[in-house]
C-alpha cells in the first residue's frame, strides 16, 4: 500500500510535468505566432501612418505654394512687378520653412527670393512642362547646386490672366523627410526609406542596421543574400502594380519589410524591422512563463514529497501503534493475537499458553510512579522472553497482564523454566528496585486443540492464573486440574439459564451516558443482570462467557432488545422524553443476519422510533474481516440503527480500519482511561482522539471513575462519558428518575 502510494504520487508528479511541458511548448508556439502577427500588423500600421504623414505634408506644402502663387498671379490688365514679387518671396522664405523660393520663366530664366537669376538649360526645362500646362510638380531628389545637399523641388504655376506663364518653385531639404521617417516604435529597431518605383533611393536611412550606402532597394536586398531573390521578385511585381505589401529578407539578420505607395510621383515608403524583435519578446515572455512554471512544478513536487513523507510517517506511527507495545517495546497484544494462529500452525509439539502478572504492581504504582512501573514491566517482559527461551512470544494486554506462547517439551523442562523465571523476577536487579520483591503469578494452559479460538486459550490460562492467585504459596497453576470440575459446573449453569430466560429472570440495568460538556444525560447502556427469585443478582461475567460459548447469548440479547423496547414505550406513554439506549450485541448474533429484521419488526410492533435504540458491538466483532459480517453491519445501518464500537482499543483493529467500516461512534475501553496518567497511555489517548476526530467519529469514554479522569477527558474534547463517576448501572425505576421529566429529576 505504501509502495502504491509512492508510485501514485510519482505518476502524479510526472503527469503534472508532462502537462506543464505540453502547455509551455504550445504556449511558446502560440506566443510566437501571436507576436509575429502583432509585429507585422504594427509594422503595417506604422508604414501606413508614415506614408499618410508624408502625403499630407507634401499636399500641405503644395497648397501653401499654390496659395502664394495665386497671391502673385495677376490679371491680363495688370502688370507683373518682378521686384515686388521677389520681395514678397523673400518675406515668405524667411517666415516659412522653405530652403529656397523662386520663379522660373518660360525662357529658362530663374529668380530666387534673393533676386539672383540663373538660366536653365532646355533639357531641364522639359521637366517643368507640365507646370506650364497648369499642373503641380514634386521633383525627385536632386543635388542643390549651391551646397550639393539633397533637395526636392515643388513647383506650381503662376497665372497671368488665365494662362500659367511663370512657375513658382520651392526647395526642401531632404533631411526634413528623414525626421518624418524616423520610426519611434520597436525600441529604435525599425527604420524607413523612400524609394522610387524602380527601387532607387529617394530618402535613405542613417540607422545602424540599414543599407549604407543605399542606392537601390532591389539590388541592395538581392546582393545581401541569395535567399532574397524571391522576395525581390514579389516586391518588383507589387511595385509595378502600385500595390503595398510585406516581405521578409535577410541582411545579416532576418527583417520584415513593409512597402506602401505614396501619393508623390511613383514613390514608395519602406519600413523595415528585424524579425528577432519577435523572438526577443517571445523569449522574454517564454522565460518568465518557464520560470513561473518551474516554480509551480517545484511547489507541486515539494508538496507531494511532503505529503508522502507525512503519509509514511502516519503509516509508520499507526503500524507502531498496532504492532509495538508502548511500554515494553516488545510485541503489542494486537500483534500477538494475530501472530497466534500462525504460531500454532508452525509448532509441531505441544504449546503452552501462559497468562502472567505481577501481583503487587498496583502498590508499586503508588510508591514509585508510572515511569518506574514501566521499567519493571519492561524487565518482566524481557525476563519472560529470555527465560522461556527461543520460540516464545510475549505480549502485554492491559497495564500488568501478560500473555505468552512457548513450546512445551516436557513437564520437568517447563517447571524448570517457571522456577527460573520466578527466581529472576522476584529479586529484581539493584538498579531497578532495592529491597523489594516482586511476585509473579502464572497460569498455564496446555493447548491441545491448536485451532481453538485464542480467546478460549486466553480465558483458560487466565482462569488458571486466577486460581494460582487464590492458592497460598503457589505462583503457577496449570489449567488441566480445573477442566474436569468446570465442565460439570458449566453444564449445570447452561441448564439454569434456559429456565431463567423463561421466567424472565434476565433484566436490563441501565447505565446513563452523559454529555461531557453539559453533564446532561444523553443516553444509556442496557446491561444484562440475572435476577434470581431469591433476590440474588448475578453479574454478566458469571454467565456471559458460557452463554457466548454455547450460543445462548443470542436469546439473551434478543430478550434485552425486547425489554428495552418495552421500557422505551413506557417512557413515551408516560410523556417522559426517552434517551437512546444502546444494547450489547454478541458476535454470535451476527452469524444469523436475519436478527436485524426481527429487531426492526419488534421495534415497529412497540412503536419505538429507530433512533431510540443503538447497537454496541465489540471491536473484534466489527472488524473481523469476514465478508458476511461486513454485509450484516451494512444491513444494520440500512435499517437505521447506529453502530457503536465497544471496548475500542483492546482488540487488534487499527484506527485506520474505522474509515472503511460502517460505524457511527466508538467507545474507548476502560483500560485506556485507566492508563491516562502514564506518559505512553496519555499519548495513545491523544492520538486516538485526534484520529477519531479526523474521521468524524464521536467518542464515548467508558469506565470513568474519578474526577481527574473526567477532567482529563473533558480536556481531550471527549464527547460522551459513561462510568461510576456519574452513575452505576441501575434498575429501570432509578434510571427513569435520572431522566429530565422523570420522577425526581435532580435539582
Ligand atoms: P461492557 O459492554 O464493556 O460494559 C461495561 C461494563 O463496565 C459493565 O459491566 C459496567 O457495569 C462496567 N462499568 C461501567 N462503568 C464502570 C466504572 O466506572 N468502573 C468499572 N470498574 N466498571 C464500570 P457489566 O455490567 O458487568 O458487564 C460486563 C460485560 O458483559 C459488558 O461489558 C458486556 O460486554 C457484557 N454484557 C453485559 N450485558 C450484556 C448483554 O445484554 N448482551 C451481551 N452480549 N453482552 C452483555
Ligand atoms: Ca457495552
Ligand atoms: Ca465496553
Amino acid at each position: 500500500m505504501k509502495k502504491n502510494g509512492v508510485i501514485r504520487a510519482l505518476s502524479y508528479v510526472l503527469l503534472v510535468v508532462i502537462v506543464l511541458s505540453f502547455f509551455v511548448v504550445q504556449f511558446s508556439r502560440l506566443l510566437q505566432i501571436e507576436l509575429t502577427k502583432n509585429t507585422t500588423s504594427t509594422l503595417k500600421e506604422i508604414s501606413e501612418q508614415s506614408a499618410s504623414i508624408i502625403n499630407n505634408n507634401v499636399t500641405y506644402e503644395l497648397q501653401l505654394l499654390t496659395e502664394i502663387a495665386s497671391s502673385i498671379s495677376v490679371s491680363t490688365s495688370e502688370s507683373f512687378d518682378l521686384d515686388a514679387v521677389i520681395k514678397t518671396l523673400e518675406y515668405h522664405r524667411a517666415n516659412l520653412t522653405f530652403k529656397a523660393l523662386g520663379l522660373i520663366f518660360k525662357d529658362g530664366s530663374t529668380y530666387n527670393s534673393e533676386g539672383l537669376g540663373i538660366s536653365m538649360p532646355p533639357e531641364i526645362m522639359e521637366v517643368y512642362d507640365p507646370v506650364f500646362a497648369g499642373d503641380t510638380l514634386v521633383s525627385d531628389r536632386i543635388a542643390d547646386e549651391t551646397d550639393g545637399k539633397d533637395i526636392m523641388v515643388y513647383a506650381v504655376p503662376i497665372y497671368i490672366g488665365d494662362s500659367p506663364e511663370i512657375i513658382l518653385f520651392s526647395a526642401y531639404d531632404m533631411e526634413d523627410f528623414k525626421v518624418m521617417l524616423a520610426i519611434e516604435t520597436f525600441g529604435d529597431n525599425g527604420y524607413s526609406y523612400i524609394v522610387k518605383r524602380n527601387g532607387d533611393k529617394v530618402v535613405g536611412s542613417t540607422h545602424s542596421r540599414s543599407f549604407r550606402p543605399f542606392t537601390n532597394i532591389f539590388s541592395d536586398v538581392e546582393n545581401a543574400s541569395p535567399a532574397n531573390k524571391k522576395c525581390v521578385t514579389k516586391m518588383r511585381t507589387d511595385f509595378e502594380n502600385g500595390e503595398s505589401g510585406m516581405v521578409d529578407f535577410y541582411n545579416k539578420e532576418r527583417k520584415y519589410l513593409r512597402y506602401t505607395p505614396l501619393d508623390i510621383n511613383d514613390w514608395y515608403m519602406l519600413c523595415v524591422v528585424p524579425t528577432n524583435i519577435v523572438d526577443e519578446s517571445a523569449n522574454r515572455i517564454l522565460l518568465y512563463s518557464l520560470g513561473i512554471s518551474a516554480i509551480a512544478v517545484l511547489l507541486v513536487l515539494f508538496a507531494t514529497v511532503y505529503l508522502i513523507r507525512a503519509h509514511n510517517k502516519t503509516n509508520k506511527e499507526c503500524e507502531n501503534f498496532i504492532n509495538v507495545d508502548a511500554v515494553t517495546g516488545g510485541m503489542s497484544y494486537a500483534r500477538f493475537v494475530l501472530a497466534t494462529s500462525e504460531y500454532m500452525a508452525k509448532q509441531t509439539g505441544t504449546v503452552a499458553f501462559m497468562a502472567l502478572t505481577i501481583d503487587t504492581i498496583d502498590i508499586l504504582y503508588d510508591r514509585y510512579g508510572s515511569d518506574k512501573v514501566d521499567e519493571i514491566l519492561c524487565f518482566f517482559s524481557d525476563s519472560i522472553r529470555s527465560i522461556m527461551g527461543e520460540g516464545t512470544l510475549v505480549a502485554r494486554q492491559t497495564s500488568k497482564e501478560f500473555f505468552a506462547l512457548t513450546p512445551y517439551v516436557s513437564e520437568p523442562s517447563m517447571l524448570a523454566r517457571l522456577y527460573a523465571l520466578e527466581n529472576k523476577v522476584s529479586i529484581p536487579p539493584e538498579e531497578l528496585l532495592q529491597n523489594v520483591m516482586l511476585h509473579p503469578t502464572i497460569g498455564i494452559y496446555l493447548v491441545e486443540d491448536r485451532e481453538l479460538d485464542i480467546m478460549r486459550m486466553q480465558n483458560a490460562a487466565t482462569i488458571a492464573k486466577n486460581a494460582a492467585k487464590k492458592k497460598p504459596g503457589v505462583f503457577f497453576t496449570f489449567y488441566d486440574e480445573f477442566l474436569q470440575n468446570t465442565l460439570q459446573a458449566k453444564k449445570q449453569l447452561a441448564d439454569e439459564m434456559v429456565i431463567a430466560l423463561k421466567q424472565n429472570e434476565f433484566v436490563p440495568y441501565f447505565q446513563p451516558k452523559y454529555d461531557t460538556k453539559t453533564q446532561k444525560i444523553i443516553g444509556a447502556e442496557a446491561l444484562v443482570r440475572w435476577r434470581k427469585p431469591n433476590g440474588e443478582v448475578v453479574m454478566p461475567a458469571s454467565f456471559i462467557p458460557l452463554a457466548e460459548e454455547n450460543g445462548f447469548i443470542v436469546q439473551i440479547d434478543t430478550e434485552m432488545f425486547r425489554m428495552v423496547c418495552i421500557k422505551q414505550r413506557e417512557l413515551l406513554d408516560a410523556n417522559i422524553t426517552p434517551v437512546p439506549i444502546s444494547i450489547n450485541l454478541s458476535r454470535k448474533m451476527l452469524y444469523n443476519p436475519s436478527f436485524i429484521d426481527d429487531f426492526a419488526l419488534t421495534m415497529s410492533n412497540y412503536g419505538v422510533p429507530r433512533n431510540l435504540i443503538e447497537l454496541e458491538m465489540t471491536e473484534s466483532t466489527v472488524f473481523s474481516n469476514k465478508a458476511e459480517l461486513l454485509r450484516t453491519t451494512e444491513k444494520i445501518r440500512a435499517h437505521g440503527f447506529k453502530i457503536l464500537v465497544d471496548d475500542f482499543g483492546t482488540g487488534y483493529s487499527s484506527l485506520m480500519m474505522l474509515k472503511s467500516t460502517y460505524v457511527d461512534a466508538i467507545k474507548l475501553d476502560k483500560s485506556f482511561i485507566d492508563g491516562y496518567e502514564d506518559k505512553s497511555g496519555a499519548q495513545i489517548i491523544t492520538s486516538v482522539f485526534a484520529l477519531a476526530k479526523k474521521l468524524g467519529l464521536p467518542i464515548t469514554a467508558e469506565g470513568v471513575e474519578t474526577k481527574s479522569q473526567y477532567e482529563f477527558l473533558r480536556e481531550m474534547d471527549c464527547d460522551i462519558i459513561q462510568g461510576y463517576y456519574f452513575a452505576k448501572p441501575m434498575q429501570y425505576e432509578a434510571f427513569v428518575a435520572c431522566l429530565p421529566g422523570g420522577a425526581d429529576e435532580p435539582t
